[in-house]
């Protein structure tokens, strides 16, 4: 066990160590105004990210979004200090508009989608707790660190089963928020499942703010989408053919796709009252929600498959 457990950690720091570098590669070639680059932890090598399995499958059926409150060393959430309150009512706003939003993308394709998002009337959908690592430090996150403490406590404190037979739910993604202000250097990310993972619990590790602004509904979506499968546009990537070339096209073509962008396209900034980007022929081809794209013909566009 402690043999495989050794190499499963060398394993992690080494494909960490890849994304970290592709990540300062990232960030020395955007500019940060733009803000349509997210780090999201995932995986950059081998088969294994973006699957729509683990907690989340097929977008077309129930979604429960679990929401976690986390603490850190630094950070916290204190439900008596009315500037929390709010930002925590914020956040119950912003994921409402990002579940609605995806319920009419999905009705858009002519399927039904259901995103039971509310926490605020359903108390088992909310829960608070205390993290013993600084969660603002990309480090941390990159490093598998914090999954392994969220996976902890969700598989202690949350009973996922109950849950899912309650709400008659089919996908379960955790949202864990954390409190951080304008210092905060690392960028909020989704822990997709993997094969091989240790735990079915996809988490969104949602920043209260990054890249010193406030999260949007966008972001929300963004990330969710992650966990059925969607993979980010403004990188290239192997697992899913996305090229230079294509990127190029999506740029050109595509260009207020959801995965590209969370931006208002009009404004260039974010928008908090609703979601303007969209998901587009493509994102909803990796997501399963079109079988055929004429786009993913021609550009060859692939959905790593898992055993
Ligand atoms: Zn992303």
């Amino acid at each position: 066990m402690n043999e495989r457990k050794h190499f499963y950690n060398l394993t992690i720091i080494l494909i960490f160590i890849t994304i970290c570098i592709g990540f300062a590669f990232l960030y020395l070639h955007e500019s940060k105004s733009k803000r349509t680059i997210f780090s999201d932890g995932s995986l950059s090598e081998g088969n294994q990210h973006y699957y729509a399995a683990g907690s989340a499958g097929d977008i077309a059926g129930t979604t429960l979004v679990v929401s976690i409150f986390a603490d850190d060393q630094n950070t916290s959430w204190d439900e008596t200090d009315a500037a929390d309150v709010e930002k925590m009512a914020k956040i119950q706003e912003y994921l409402t508009i990002a579940g609605d939003y995806l319920e009419d993308v999905v009705a858009d394709y002519q399927k039904e989608a259901d995103f039971i998002t509310d926490f605020s009337n359903n108390t088992d959908l909310k829960y608070h707790m205390s993290m013993d690592i600084v969660a603002t430090d990309q480090d941390v996150l990159d490093s598998g660190e914090i999954d392994e403490i969220a996976w902890d406590y969700i598989s202690r404190s949350i009973d996922t089963e109950n849950l899912k037979t309650k709400y008659q739910a089919d996908n379960v993604i955790y949202m864990l928020y954390i409190d951080s202000d304008v210092t905060n250097p690392a960028v909020t990310c989704t822990r997709n499942w993997y094969e091989g993972m240790p735990s079915e619990a996809e988490i969104v590790y949602l920043f209260n703010i990054d890249y010193e602004m406030t999260n949007c509904p966008a972001v929300y979506a963004h990330e969710m989408l992650h966990t059925f499968g969607a993979p980010d546009l403004y990188m290239e990537d192997e697992d899913y053919n996305v090229t230079a070339s294509f990127m190029d096209y999506v740029n050109e073509h595509l260009s207020n796709d959801i995965m590209l962008t969370c931006s208002d396209a009009t404004t260039g900034d974010y928008r908090y009252d609703a979601i303007t980007n969209e998901v587009s022929e493509v994102s909803a081809y990796y997501i399963g929600l079109l079988e055929q794209s004429d786009i993913a013909e021609q550009w060859n566009l692939t959905i790593p498959v898992y055993e």
